[in-house]
């Protein structure tokens, strides 16, 4: 039924760049298997999934949304892909994204930009806009994403679904094609705050092929949701930042968090708000220390050992292969950050930029604690507006890069953090009404208590 749904609607969409027809069939008929021998392998046995293109497949083409991959088959599943298949879920395709998750709408994917199901002319979000788009579409029931400043987040909002960028840690990054390795984490999206859990609960916990993976259980998520649908948030303590929301933020996006808190306080939470000083600078840390990590990251694609290679007649030397290699292989958004990040962690440069940013990384943490001595969550919008139309920031880098203003402090001090739709709001100058959410953020570990709190307002 879902592979008809992909056939019917991606078509408009572009949620997937590649349908695996017959291995998600294959995968399903062996559920079945399971089933009438009385052994289901987990409660999302048989349950399709779509799975964001960063994340490696065996025998699937797996790109990053980028050129410079096309073509390249994995010759192994990244651990959470693994993970899933033994759970019997079944992965319907691999979907689009930003390249390299470079961005914040799927318009810096090589392969054209997905479009949001509730508004075909919008963004769906990104860089996991393939993903959120692909559940809100209802093409899948549950998908995942990868989040490195926002990018699940951010999409879950603006597709009114829910989306969890998990504790940093948490999920195994092996296998996952790598942008900025300090922040990068993957995590799911679903249609409900349950869904979601029970796919966090397949995909995470401890790997010894991660050297930065946690060798601690998994936070109960699904009995958190399970606990949160009761709508009682009795003796709960809720930091409402100050600093996300005011000036800059999209009235219906205001109206509709206020509302929220207020049903928080409904139903027993105890609503403060809270400072973060230090969470202004957020934007000017991350988009130091991404591109950073990413100029060193990316230097592994050099025309020898993965995918295109260019100019294997008549050239010089291997110098000139790998620069007509990566000149025609990386888009606009990728090559600015290469050059942003060699450039900031050039010698003379370091101590200014990327060491200066590592500074005020500390100064984020150091924030979120204060503000969890006295709160059990903090709470903002997950970003400042409701989907907006695609091509009108794509020559705006920075207008791009303020979609990430409430999720990057979370990403920066490696804590979980949920959105969870709460309502609609019509877009400024239209009649239009699109979803928006809650972000809900939790110190280190605690991410049932994302849980919890989403599944009282969802
Ligand atoms: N939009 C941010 C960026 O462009 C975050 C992307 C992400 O989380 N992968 O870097």
């Amino acid at each position: 039924a879902h592979l008809d749904r992909i056939r019917a609607v991606d078509g408009d969409v572009n949620a997937f760049l590649v349908v695996d027809d017959d291995g998600a069939l294959a995968a399903a008929e062996a559920v079945d298997l399971d089933i009438a021998n009385g052994e289901p392998r987990s409660a999302l046995a048989g349950v399709p999934l779509a799975l964001k293109d960063v994340v490696v497949t065996r025998g699937l083409q797996t790109t990053s949304g980028s050129k410079i991959l096309e073509g390249w088959i994995p010759p192994y599943d990244a651990t959470i892909t693994r993970k899933m298949r033994e759970a019997g879920i079944v992965i319907l395709g691999k979907t689009n994204m930003d390249e390299f998750a470079m961005g914040s709408s799927t318009e810096n994917s090589a392969f054209g930009a997905s479009h949001n199901p509730w508004a075909l002319d919008r963004t769906p979000g990104g860089s996991s806009g393939g993903s959120s788009a692909a559940v809100a579409a209802f093409e899948a029931p549950i998908s995942i994403g990868t989040d490195t400043g926002g990018s699940i987040r951010q999409p879950a909002a603006v597709t009114g679904i829910v989306g969890h960028k998990p504790t940093y840690g948490g999920v195994s990054r092996y296998g996952l094609i790598a942008f900025s390795s300090s922040l990068d984490q993957a995590g799911p999206f679903g249609r409900t705050v349950l869904d979601t859990a029970l796919l966090h609960e397949v995909i995470g916990g401890y790997d010894h092929c991660d050297s930065t993976s946690l060798n601690v259980p998994v936070p109960p998520v699904v009995a958190a949701a399970r606990e949160g649908a009761h709508g009682d948030l009795a003796g709960l303590t809720v930091g409402v930042v100050k600093e996300l929301g005011g000036d800059g933020y999209e009235p219906g996006v205001e109206a509709a968090a206020k509302t929220a808190y207020a049903k928080l306080e409904e139903m027993g939470a105890k609503v403060v708000e809270v400072s973060c000083p230090h969470f202004g600078y957020a934007l000017a840390a991350y988009y130091l220390i991404a591109p950073s990590e990413a100029s060193s990251n990316l230097a592994r694609f050099d025309a020898v050992r993965y995918g295109l290679r260019v100019g294997d007649d008549g050239v010089r030397d291997l110098e000139e292969v790998m620069s007509l290699t990566r000149e025609a292989g990386f888009g606009p958004e990728v090559k600015r950050r290469i050059m942003i990040g060699t450039y900031a962690l050039s010698s003379g440069y370091y101590d200014a930029y990327y060491g200066q940013a590592q500074k005020v990384r500390t100064l984020i943490g150091r924030d979120f604690a204060a503000a969890f001595e006295t709160c059990d969550v903090l709470v903002s919008p997950p970003t400042p507006t409701t989907a907006f139309k695609l091509g009108e920031r794509v020559d705006d880098p920075m207008a791009m890069y303020a979609a990430d203003l409430c999720t990057l402090p979370a990403s920066l001090a490696g804590l979980p953090a949920i959105s969870v739709p709460v309502g609609l709001a019509t877009a400024p100058g239209t009649t239009e009404n699109l979803p928006v959410g809650l972000q809900i953020m939790a110190p280190a570990l605690a991410d049932d208590r994302c849980y919890r709190v989403a599944a009282a307002v969802e």
